[in-house]
């Protein structure tokens, strides 16, 4: 006996981004969805009522590092490079996997009351981001990020061999719903001999990369002055574009740049308000789209967005592709939806992000009952443009509810802030000891 989850007399954003009355029956147990059609509740086990809203694909956040959520809010209004070196790296330095533990089960919470099924998660203490995504019942890939810069050479190639062996360990945890990546920082912050040593062991693994590129002219100046090439082509030269991996940011990224990232299918999780907050720059996103680059969103670390409502991604997507094109064409709202659910779960290789027979279960429920959502001329412009985290009544991944009416279900959300501000209190006064 199967157990069956209807999603019951709501509007449903279909694959072509139709809106159409129908009930989404979901297949409990494989987390798959059955079928999309009127009249699906039936003899189903489980029902969630979806009258007033829209259903949509979960988003995806395909750009993070999650228990910076403990840092949100301790260094603002800083550029990349200082806010990095004075006030971000001498925390992260202190952090243990217990302060990995809560700040990632903060962002859970976060993640599920706005609608968020899937996320990307480049950090420490892997198996703590793990266990975190197991009890939350998300999607997550996720890696231990790579830095050499700073280290002697047994403490680069260790940290290398960590991220290869961590990511072979944990690849099909929590049911499957936890999938990995090796995840070396960035071309500027690892060692062109350790990518030289490593990424072909990283192939043979046969996990993805996840890395930063382009984030700022700074860093792309270091990597013109040591190697006398742009990132992109640097990167390709060491094997670390394709198919499989896909990069962040990519803010300056000339016209050879995203040809080559078009040509080896590498996807780029654009994460508009992170660069608009350290003033990185504006990604040349329609430009990458015309390309026929698949782009992601993702909110980057909490401390630099400073929350991980992806809904705020979908609207700065929209704007600063425009601003950045000089065309308010460009990008438009229905470009920067599919990027926050299709683009990243394509990018982070889930079969998500589409409400169709046989897909993954993923889900937003988004109550429509909002003066802000009032009238209802183009619901795909409501997602882009009016709506909220907030809005989001229920969400559903791998066919489990994990909040129903705004309830969410593996957590007690007081718990997890008291704990996470205790956490963050502690970390700083050990920070600045
Ligand atoms: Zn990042």
């Amino acid at each position: 006996m199967t157990d069956t989850l209807a999603v019951t007399d709501g509007r449903v954003l279909t694959p072509a981004f139709d809106v159409i009355r129908a009930d989404v029956l979901i297949d409990a147990d494989a987390g798959e969805i059955l079928e999309v059609g009127p009249d699906l509740a039936g003899d189903a086990d489980e029902t969630l009522d979806a009258t007033d809203s829209l259903v949509m694909p979960g988003l995806v956040n395909a750009h993070g590092h999650a228990t910076m959520t403990l840092l949100r809010g301790y260094a603002d209004d800083k550029n990349l490079e200082d806010w990095l070196q004075e006030d971000i790296w001498p925390a992260e330095a202190e952090l243990t996997a217990e302060d990995v533990a809560v700040g990632t089960r903060l962002a859970a919470v976060e993640l599920i009351r706005s609608g968020t099924t899937a996320f990307a998660d480049m950090y420490f203490h892997v198996g703590e981001v793990v266990d975190a995504v197991r009890e939350a019942g998300l999607r997550a890939r996720v890696g231990h990020g790579v830095v050499t810069v700073g280290k002697d050479d047994e403490a680069a190639r260790d940290d290398f061999a960590e991220s290869i062996a961590v990511a072979e360990e944990y690849d099909g945890a929590a049911a499957g719903r936890v999938r990995t990546a090796v995840m070396p920082h960035a071309p500027h912050t690892v060692g062109t001999e350790y990518f030289e040593e490593f990424v072909p062991k990283a192939r043979e693994a046969g996990v993805p990369l996840h890395f930063h590129l382009n984030e700022t002219e700074t860093y792309i100046d270091e990597i013109d002055a040591e190697a006398g090439v742009r990132p992109t082509e640097y990167a390709d030269d060491l094997g670390l574009l394709a198919e499989d991996t896909w990069v962040a940011h990519g803010v300056h990224t000339d016209a050879s740049e995203i040809e080559t990232l078009a040509e080896r299918g590498t996807s780029v999780a654009h994460c508009p308000a992170s660069n608009m907050k350290l003033a990185s720059g504006m990604a040349p996103i329609q430009d990458m789209l015309d390309a026929g680059v698949t782009v992601a969103l993702g909110t980057d670390g909490a401390a630099s967005n400073n929350d991980l409502d992806l809904f705020d991604e979908i609207r700065d997507a929209a704007m600063l592709g425009k601003l950045a094109a000089d065309d308010a064409a460009a990008v438009d709202a229905e470009t920067a939806v599919r990027m926050a659910t299709e683009g990243g779960a394509d990018a982070l290789g889930f079969d998500s992000g589409r409400i169709e027979a046989g897909a993954n279960a993923d889900l937003a429920v988004v109550d429509l009952e909002a003066a802000h959502l009032t009238p209802e001329h183009d619901l795909v412009s409501h997602l882009a443009y009016a709506a909220r985290g907030s809005d989001v009544r229920h969400t559903v991944c791998d066919g489990k509810v994990l909040m129903r009416d705004r309830d969410v279900l593996a957590f007690d959300g007081d718990a997890v802030r008291e704990r996470a501000q205790e956490h963050a209190e502690t970390l700083v006064a050990r920070a600045e000891d």
